[in-house]
């Protein structure tokens, strides 16, 4: 491997900032027919976000996406009394009803937790019922520590997403579970952001939530976007940028949340199965796809599948394209997006575009 992963803690905890600006060459601060460019800063779900839009009415349709995220904060987090997720959590074992949002983030969920199960022996990649080893873990409160084998064997048997009911407007999980999603909420709210700003009559926007980039049209001059992905080894460098027009760039990995303990690293993505961090030989997973909840749900999948299973996936089920960084140096591009994936010069990773037939 041609650097230490997760080499020098403080380097990176000062990059966490820079792991979450917009990573996106916006090309000068207007467009070439004028309009001008408005940006928003917020920090919500845990996450710095950065917005901009072109054009009239751009400020105002801002302050429409910041109230939009805050509204979903509030329907989406686990911690906060009165969210849906919350009363989904401390109703276990009772079916509590939840806004149509709610609902929709959820059932994509859990059709990436099939589609990945389906793919890996029956575990599955993604599970929101993950949330107690989560909260084990202290990724909740930032309490950080190791569980014992014991403790993490008595939480998996509370891990099965085939327990999520949905119903008509409702969501019941079993006593004793609790659900987080986190795993899709930001994806969520970027795809939502899209439609806000269309709404208020924006066609050129961008918003990055941590490592969620998701745009609406082009840049004003007509061209697409581009969208750096973060080198997962270096938090001021990147790997690439990939061009993009009304889709999402959604980037996962073990670099953005983590701790040390006795010399090893534990990051935030968990493999339902183990129970603890997933080690699957992936830096990094960017999925690109037109569903921002989609692409989120996806990079978290594809993470804790691991190359071979990801590219599976992305052969069978299809609907995105996706970079991969492995820990042994290469970068994975998935065929359908080689044109629109410019590798950083000079780059030391090897750089390998993949066929959707080949293996
Ligand atoms: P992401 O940053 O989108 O990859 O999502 C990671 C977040 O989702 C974590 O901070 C946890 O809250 C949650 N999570 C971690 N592992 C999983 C998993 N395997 N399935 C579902 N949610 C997970
Ligand atoms: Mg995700």
């Amino acid at each position: 491997m041609k650097k230490s992963a997760y080499g020098g803690l403080l380097r990176l905890l000062a990059g966490m900032a820079a792991a979450v600006l917009l990573t996106v060459t916006l090309g000068g601060c207007g467009g070439a027919d004028g309009e001008k460019k408005h940006t928003r800063e917020i920090f919500a779900m845990d996450t710095l976000m950065e917005l901009t839009a072109y054009g009239d009415g751009a400020d105002d349709a801002l302050s429409d996406a910041v109230n939009k995220i805050k509204e979903l904060e509030k329907t989406l987090s686990a911690t906060l009394e009165g969210s849906d997720v919350y009363k989904i959590n401390s109703a276990a074992g009772t079916a509590v009803a939840v806004s149509d949002e709610t609902l929709g983030q959820i059932r994509t969920a859990l059709s990436v937790s099939e589609n990945s199960a389906r793919l890996n022996s029956g575990r599955p990649a993604l599970d929101i019922t993950v949330y107690p080893l989560v909260n084990a873990w202290g990724f909740v409160n930032k309490d950080y520590r190791v569980p014992g084998d014991d403790e993490i064997v008595a939480l998996l048997k509370k891990v099965d997403y085939t327990r999520v009911e949905c119903g008509n407007g409702t969501v019941k999980i079993p006593q004793g579970s609790e659900i987080d999603l986190g795993a899709v909420a930001k994806g969520y709210t970027s795809q939502t952001l899209m439609s806000v700003l269309e709404d208020d009559g924006i066609s050129s926007a961008i918003v990055s939530l941590g490592g969620n980039v998701q745009a609406l049209g082009t840049k004003p001059d007509g061209s697409k976007w581009n969208v750096a992905i973060q080198d997962p080894l270096d938090a001021d460098g990147v790997i690439g940028s990939v061009s993009i027009s009304d889709e999402a760039v959604v980037t996962s990995g073990g670099y953005q949340r983590y701790f040390e303990s006795g010399g090893v690293t534990y990051h935030h993505i968990f493999d339902p199965s183990t129970g603890s961090p997933a080690r699957s030989g992936l830096l990094s997973t960017s999925v690109v796809c037109d569903d921002g909840t989609t692409a989120d749900a996806l990079s978290t999948a594809l993470f804790v599948l691991g190359l071979d299973k990801a590219l599976s996936y992305w052969r069978t089920v299809g609907g995105f394209e996706a970079i991969f960084v492995t820990e042994d140096g290469r970068i994975i591009v998935t065929d359908g997006i080689k044109d629109s994936f410019s590798p950083a010069e000079g780059t030391e990773y090897e750089v390998i575009v993949v066929s959707s037939r080949t293996k």
